[in-house]
């Protein structure tokens, strides 16, 4: 049976279509905001991945009342125009794109960003599940540059192996990050919703396009304020024994070992962890 006929048989297919939705994802956003009240307060949203639209239906029909309020919708793909919803083609993974939609909340931050992206599924967990998360943090990046204080994001996740990673990165910005798994979507999918709200950046946190999450070009070294992380580097094993860098032949490494002449002299202002107590003399 082909994938047509799944479709039709769908309930929330069926729905989308008699209401007028451009896709039962429509149902997920919807059962969202009835558990997490999303939308109140809302007047200003982008939508990211937002093709073919459902999502940014949704939007422009429930926030800022009689249709006041702003919606930015951005795809890949082009999308049929929706009223009240500026669209913007092109790469959320893409400076460019990340600083067209900057440039629409210029001194007015949004109160809710949502992501309903999705790379092409290749079929192979791993990878899938690395692209999804690589979408997830260009929202994100995208998030922290056009979300007001205590806005809300919401964004598709995988629950795969290495979700925790991802909530504990969300969990840097917003004061509460909960998985979500509304009732439309199939429970056969790894698929989930990450809410996050009350944004909140560590303090002295500046957004910085310049330097995307994305960007494998990215110095770490230059990072600073609190997103310099300096962890604690210890020397172990004992340093009387063979040294790695050497090659020796066995039995002269067998008589330097004897003798304790193995290890190489290190002076104690070298050494950021003092174990010089202990080296052979
Ligand atoms: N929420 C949409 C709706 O309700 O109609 C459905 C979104 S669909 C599941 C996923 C979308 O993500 C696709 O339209 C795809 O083009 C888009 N997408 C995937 N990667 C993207 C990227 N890097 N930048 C922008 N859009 C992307």
């Amino acid at each position: 049976m082909g994938r047509t006929s799944k479709d039709k048989r769908d309930v929330y297919y069926r729905l989308a279509k008699e209401n007028g939705w451009r896709a039962r994802s429509a149902f997920k956003l919807l059962q969202l905001d009835k558990e997490f009240q999303l939308f109140q307060g809302v007047t200003r949203a982008v939508d990211l991945c937002a093709a073919p639209g459902s999502w940014s239906q949704v939007l422009s029909q429930k926030i800022g009342g009689q249709g006041s309020g702003h919606v930015v919708a951005v795809d890949l793909q082009a999308m049929a125009p929706l009223p009240g919803v500026v669209q913007i083609q092109g790469d959320i993974t893409q400076l460019s794109t990340a600083k067209e939609i900057i440039q629409h909340f210029k001194g007015c931050p949004a109160d809710l960003v949502v992501c309903d992206g999705a790379p092409d599924v290749t079929g192979l967990h791993d990878v899938d599940e690395y692209m999804q998360a690589q979408l997830l943090l260009a929202a994100l990046n995208i998030a922290t540059h056009v979300l007001k204080p205590g806005g809300c994001f919401v964004a598709k996740i995988f629950r795969g192996r290495d979700v925790t990673l991802l909530y504990s990165q969300l969990q840097v910005f917003f004061s509460s990050v909960l998985c979500a798994k509304p009732r439309s979507s199939r429970n056969s999918s790894i698929e989930a919703f990450a809410v996050c709200q009350g944004y909140d950046p560590p303090e002295g946190f500046i957004p910085d396009l310049s330097k995307p999450l994305l960007d494998h070009s990215y110095d770490f070294n230059q990072l600073d304020g609190p997103t310099r992380i300096i962890v604690p580097f210890v020397t172990c094993g004992d340093l009387s024994s063979y040294d790695s860098d050497r090659s020796y032949p066995l039995d002269e490494a067998c008589t330097l070992k004897r003798k304790g002449q193995l290890a190489k002299e290190i002076r104690p202002q070298d050494c950021p962890i003092s174990r010089v107590d202990t080296f052979p003399q």
